[in-house]
């Protein structure tokens, strides 16, 4: 192989390689192009603009999906994106994969820098357990949040609000009033403090207001709670119904209230405005799918209710009858959609570990296979840049290792011989017994100065050029440069050919020693055309 090729080879596989870089470059570019790009699709979807635009929820969460599949999101926009959608399912009534979906959510958000967000959602799931009276979850829920990011560090002034609200609904619930008073006035804090600057401000105070009103009904303080909600005329109120989430944070407390304090002032009352305004509440909720406020809100009405009230405490009845009918057959349907989820889910997360674990799999074997290729392709390399110093026939060095050894020999100033081969009277070999047979007598030759080699340490072989062979010798066995080519001389006279068991086939050898700028080389030449000159198979030295 000659130097050039093994350049084009080189060249080629460093091409290969810088394209195979320029590929995943592009690809990596391209990602994070294409993040950007998203990024700003990601905030139209989640704008309140597209939201009120008249788009039906249906078609806003298809689109969400299919954004969510085609596109390539950083975690944050992904996490965001899931928990969009699971609203809207949430709003069409489908619990589970609303809660599928805030799963998702929670995970790409977890990932993400953004750890705002995932103390949102947490904030949330332990709003819907305080509604449930399920205080454990609720706490696992805020030590959920906590973990991600202790209340203090929230960065978001109206998410961290909200956090402390949410602690002051769980105390409030416990009956911790004085503490949940406490963590309301930090809650309010945090929103005066974007007052300014934050256009929902005036929302947040509203909810933490109506957060205050429950409280003192509860503690009693039915003026002070009475004087609250005369804060908001009924049309505000019924404003703010178009958003679930004023619904579920101000509309439906605001009206629990007010049915609570009417009762609480007045046990005895069976006025048509308290009939209406209960019937309207109920309604509310049934229409909310808040269904068990309304039942616990009734529950609360009747130990308000005095005991000889006949006429309110039948029609508080009936309609816990019927709530409770309602919200019976609504957690049989909620029970069987768990069940049926998490039969679905297990058989999913199954299969999907078996989908991952043969792509594992494959990619495994892809890798072994491209390492076991670059292997193969290392050894190639070596094996051809081996023998491109190597003779093809004889196995010996080739004429251009012989020239480059002999430049290094000479810089080593160490003392080194050379002794010059050539078969005698080769031509008339080949021409009586054929190429092939000749080869032979090559192979021969190249065979006992491999077995020279072997036997003797700093001797080296070399096919010279046709059938002229030479050899290398320094250090240890210099002073055995004249036995060496007597041992060659005598072993080629002695051998027996195959194709003519008579001939005798000669070699002519010429011996010089020298070192460092000596022209070593020549003079053993000189030395071989002096033996050829003199009657062949015989060795000459200076
Ligand atoms: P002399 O004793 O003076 O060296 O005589 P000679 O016949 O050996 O003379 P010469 O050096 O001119 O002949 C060399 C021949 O070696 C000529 C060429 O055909 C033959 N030869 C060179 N390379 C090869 C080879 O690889 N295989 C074979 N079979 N023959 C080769
Ligand atoms: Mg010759
Ligand atoms: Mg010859």
């Amino acid at each position: 192989m000659t130097k050039s090729t093994i350049q084009k080879i080189l060249i080629t596989t460093f091409i290969v390689v810088v394209g195979l870089i320029l590929a995943q470059s592009i690809y990596y570019a391209k990602n994070f192009f294409d993040k950007r790009t998203n990024h700003e699709k990601v905030l139209e979807v989640l704008s309140e603009n597209n939201r009120l635009s008249g788009v039906s929820l249906e078609d806003e969460v298809k689109n969400i999906d299919a954004l969510i599949s085609k596109g390539v999101y950083n975690d944050t926009d992904l996490g965001l994106l899931y928990e969009q959608a699971g609203l809207i399912y949430n709003q069409l009534g489908e619990e589970m994969t609303y809660y599928r979906y805030l799963g998702y959510a929670l995970y790409y958000l977890e990932q993400s820098d953004e750890k705002d967000y995932t103390v949102n959602i947490y904030l949330d799931l332990a709003c819907l357990h305080i509604n449930n009276h399920a205080y454990p979850a609720a706490e696992e829920m805020l030590s959920r949040a906590r973990d991600i990011e202790p209340f203090e560090e929230v960065s978001n002034a109206s998410i961290k609000s909200y956090a402390y609200r949410v602690l002051a609904l769980l105390d409030t619930d416990k009956k911790n009033y004085t503490q949940a008073i406490e963590y309301l006035n930090k809650s309010q804090g945090y929103i005066d403090s974007i007052a300014d600057s934050d256009p929902n401000a005036a929302d947040y105070t509203r909810n933490n207001q109506i957060t205050l009103a429950y409280i003192y009904l509860r503690q009693g303080l039915l003026n002070d709670c009475s004087d609250i909600l005369n804060q908001f005329s009924e049309s505000d109120v019924v404003e703010t119904k178009k958003e679930p989430i004023h619904l579920r944070n101000f509309v439906i407390p605001y009206y629990q209230t007010k049915c609570l304090l009417a009762i609480a002032k007045d046990p005895r009352s069976t006025s048509p405005e308290l009939q209406s305004l209960v019937d309207d509440f109920v309604k509310l909720c049934i229409n909310s799918d808040c269904d068990k406020i309304a039942l616990d809100t009734l529950l609360a009405m009747q130990e308000y209710c005095q005991d000889n009230n006949d006429e309110m405490q039948k029609i508080l009845s009936i309609h816990i009858h019927n709530l409770s009918k309602e919200i019976i057959e609504q957690q049989s349907q909620t029970y069987s959609g768990i069940l049926n989820s998490q039969v679905n889910d297990s058989r999913l997360s199954i299969a999907k570990a078996t989908e991952i674990a043969e792509k594992t799999k494959s990619r495994t074997a892809l890798t072994v296979l491209s390492i076991i290729i670059t292997c193969l392709i290392i050894l190639f390399f070596i094996i051809i840049i081996l023998n491109s110093r190597r003779d093809g026939l004889t196995f010996l060095y080739n004429r251009r290792s012989f020239n480059y050894d002999i430049e290094r020999i000479k810089r080593s100033m160490l003392p080194y011989s050379v002794i010059m081969l050539d078969i005698d009277n080769f031509k008339a070999i080949n021409d009586t017994y054929g190429h092939p047979e000749g080869d032979k007598v090559l192979q021969k030759l190249g065979q006992f100065i491999n077995s020279e080699v072997k036997a003797n340490s700093d001797v080296r072989g070399y096919r010279y050029g046709g059938e002229e062979f030479a050899i290398i010798i320094s250090k240890n066995s210099y002073p055995h440069t004249m036995e060496i080519a007597e041992t060659l001389r005598r072993s080629m006279a002695a051998t027996t050919w195959s194709f003519d068991p008579d001939l005798v086939i000669t070699i002519s050898l010429g011996v010089a020693s020298g070192s460092f700028s000596e022209d070593v080389v020549k003079k053993a030449d000189d030395n071989l055309y002096f033996s050829k000159q003199h009657g062949k198979n015989q060795i000459y030295t200076d």
